[in-house]
């Protein structure tokens, strides 16, 4: 049938219905001869209930389910990919799960719970290609790109838990705060992840708005371009690490390809043509960025930009011989972007680091 939506081959079949956007899961359901009001019930079941198998959705017509289920591949089939194991650090505030995609891949997804409010960080892709020197990811190599629904599942799956710990103990129960920064680079998997924002945004699902979804870039200049133009409802963060070009490709090896000047000059625009504010990141590493006069470069650099540093002390990795550094320094660095250029940063507390939490660490962990 014409314009009928993807429902891929290429896509393990857990996270097959979560890949579509909800008209396309009434074309979907009218290819096949099914009235496609139905999918306002499936809809609901797949990102309201945040159910996990096709056998939970019994108010959906039998044709219906039996359709999904051939096509799924059983009455009971999952609409999820599977948790393979689920860590929690021992303060507490940090649960990670490592997710089983349906052929074999391994990806990270992060619950962490900062003042009441309760964060999800996906992954984009099964590892990662740009090979920066310090991270777990990047160590590991790329995998594949994830689906649309391989990363709404995701954000799902955190809305789920919050749902089932809403039926125990009073509290924060909604999911309010999406952030790409897991696993993988997610303006190399554009088309993908564009997909899952729009998803996540729908009003009628986890609704999260653009003050709700921030996805971080290693820099890839085309993409940010292209944010530029699209605008689509998520906030943007850049990783720069380095204030000059040779001191970044050292640390970030795809600074060679998309120099540090291209990347300010997409980033200047990104901010004019949106209006928005980019949230600059900055993994502190001792001697080597951590210094005032790192902090006066990274100032220099971004004055005239609307623009918030977040600070980050580097999670030690198998593959990287630097360390976080002292507290100190960080209070110095902020401190010297505050005074001297008037730029707001925040330092990242390293919750969770006992379980990990670091950029592709456990999957590193559990593969090596
Ligand atoms: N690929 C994207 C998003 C995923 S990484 C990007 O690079 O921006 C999210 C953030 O974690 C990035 O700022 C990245 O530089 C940082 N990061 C990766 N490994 C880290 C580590 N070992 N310690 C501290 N920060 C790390
Ligand atoms: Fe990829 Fe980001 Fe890790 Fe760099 S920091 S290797 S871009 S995931």
């Amino acid at each position: 049938m014409a314009g009928t939506p993807p429902f891929s081959e290429a896509e393990p079949p857990a996270s097959r219905l979560l890949s579509l956007t909800r008209p396309e899961l009434a074309a979907r359901l009218e290819s096949w001869s099914i009235n496609p009001a139905h999918a306002a019930l499936l809809w609901r079941y797949l990102h309201w209930d945040c159910v996990t198998s096709l056998g939970a959705m019994t108010a959906l017509p039998a044709k219906v389910r039996s359709r999904l289920a051939a096509e799924l591949g059983g009455a009971d089939a999952s609409v999820a990919p599977a948790v393979a194991r689920e860590t929690l650090s021992s303060d507490g505030f940090t649960r990670k799960f490592l997710m089983e995609m349906g052929d074999g891949r391994m990806i990270e997804t992060v619950l962490m719970r900062f003042a009441g409010r309760v964060t999800a960080c996906v992954s984009s892709q099964a590892g990662c290609a740009m090979g920066c020197v310090f991270c777990a990811t990047g160590q590991m190599g790329f995998g594949r790109n994830l689906h649309a629904g391989e990363i709404v599942a995701q954000a799902v799956h955190v809305q789920r838990l919050l749902r089932e710990a809403a039926a125990a103990a009073p509290g924060q129960h909604r999911l309010r705060n999406v952030v790409f920064m897991g696993m993988g680079e997610p303006l190399h998997n554009y088309e993908a992840v564009m997909k899952a924002v729009g998803i996540l945004h729908d009003p009628s699902g986890l609704a999260l708005g653009a003050e709700r979804m921030t996805l971080s870039t290693v820099g890839v200049v085309p993409g940010i371009l292209r944010l530029a133009e699209e605008r689509p409802p998520v906030h943007l963060a850049v990783s720069l690490h380095a204030a000059t070009q040779a001191e970044r490709a050292d640390l970030v090896p795809v600074a060679k390809k998309w120099p540090l000047d291209e990347l300010m000059a997409a980033c200047r625009l990104y901010s004019e043509r949106t209006g928005r504010r980019i949230f600059y990141e900055w993994t502190l590493i001792e001697g080597r960025n951590d210094s005032p006069s790192s902090a006066r470069a990274v100032g220099r650099l971004l004055r005239g930009l609307p623009a918030q540093v977040n600070l980050i002390p580097l999670n030690p990795t198998a593959g990287y011989a630097g360390t976080p550094g002292r507290t100190e320094a960080a209070r110095q660095f902020q401190r010297v972007l505050a005074d001297e250029f008037a730029i707001p940063s925040t330092v990242r507390q390293r919750r969770g680091i006992d379980i990990a939490a670091g950029c592709g660490q456990l999957a590193a962990a559990l593969q090596s």
